[in-house]
């Protein structure tokens, strides 16, 4: 049986009464299959779960999508029944933020070789938005363990900093991107995409794979091969790409034109309204 907490008082008094180790899975809820994955890692190496569900108004800019964000609490409170969580702790703004003026003000800020980069370049502010909010979790909870998704890289990379940063007692698992049969990574925006968009949508993780597929047999270089996939979606107008780019899989620097495993592809692209994110691991 699942139970739903809204204060941090009371997420406090469950904890303080709960089996360890904790896991803590932080979402912002409207939950899909990618979600239910780290779900069931947590279940698996833990013997308590709290899902967070938290649309988390600090890492929206001005002109993003903090009000159309889909949020579904009775949707996600039956997906968490149905996969044994333990506690969803779904609290208001003013609970995480009790100034939240002041926690705009001064945010935690990652370095500026994390932060600027890939998504960072056109999502200002996000990634200080995205270590604050979940430094404020951690703060509450003390989990053992924290999931998170490869689907967002660059979110993992700056949560592995804020750890090391603060020398935080928690230990950090990732876990694979989930997709549907045509590849294309579950997202909670997937949603907005209509049939036709989201079968466009799937190409993004072919060219991922593509680019991959060129680096690795020897054929191409990075760069080339980087080409190659732009020119694998240009039939695709709808795909308005922000970035296509390969990271080192250690600190998401950028890679020599000849490397031929240890990085990451990245891409990022709107089509239509929507935003989408993936990545593929060169080995
Ligand atoms: P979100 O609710 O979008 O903030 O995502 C919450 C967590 O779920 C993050 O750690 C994401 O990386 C992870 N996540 C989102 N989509 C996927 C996916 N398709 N596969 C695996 N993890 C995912």
């Amino acid at each position: 049986m699942t139970s739903l907490i809204k204060s941090v008082q009371d997420i406090k008094n469950v904890i303080a009464e709960s089996e360890r180790p904790l896991a803590l899975v932080p979402t912002m809820g409207s939950l899909h299959e990618g979600h239910i994955s780290l779900i069931k890692a947590a279940k698996n190496e833990c013997r308590t779960t709290i899902v967070y569900i938290f649309v988390n108004p600090l890492q929206f800019g001005p002109n993003e999508d903090f009000n159309e964000y889909p949020r579904n609490i009775t949707g996600d409170l039956k997906i968490c029944e149905e996969n044994n969580v333990d506690f969803v702790f779904a609290p208001e703004a003013g609970e995480i933020y009790p100034d939240i003026e002041n926690a705009k003000k001064n945010p935690i800020t990652p370095p500026d070789k994390l932060r600027n980069i890939l998504c960072g370049r056109t999502r200002q502010n996000h990634f200080s938005g995205v270590a604050t909010v979940i430094k404020r979790f951690l703060d509450i909870v003390e989990p053992d363990f924290i999931y998170f998704g490869e689907k967002d890289l660059q979110q993992l990379h700056v949560i592995k900093w804020l750890i090391k940063e603060f020398n935080l007692p928690v230990t950090l698992k990732s876990c694979p991107t989930a997709r549907e049969s045509t590849g294309l990574a579950y997202s909670s925006r997937n949603k907005y995409l209509t049939h036709e968009q989201e079968v466009i949508a799937a190409n993004l993780y072919k060219s991922l794979k593509l680019a991959k597929g060129n680096t690795r047999s020897g054929m191409f270089s990075i760069n080339k091969s980087i080409l190659e996939s732009l020119i694998f979606l240009s039939p695709f107008p709808e795909i308005k790409i922000e970035y296509f780019e390969a990271r080192d899989k250690t600190n998401l620097d950028k890679v020599a034109d000849d490397a031929k495993h240890g990085f990451y592809y990245l891409i990022a692209a709107r089509i239509g309204k929507i935003r989408l994110i993936d990545n593929i691991e060169v080995t």
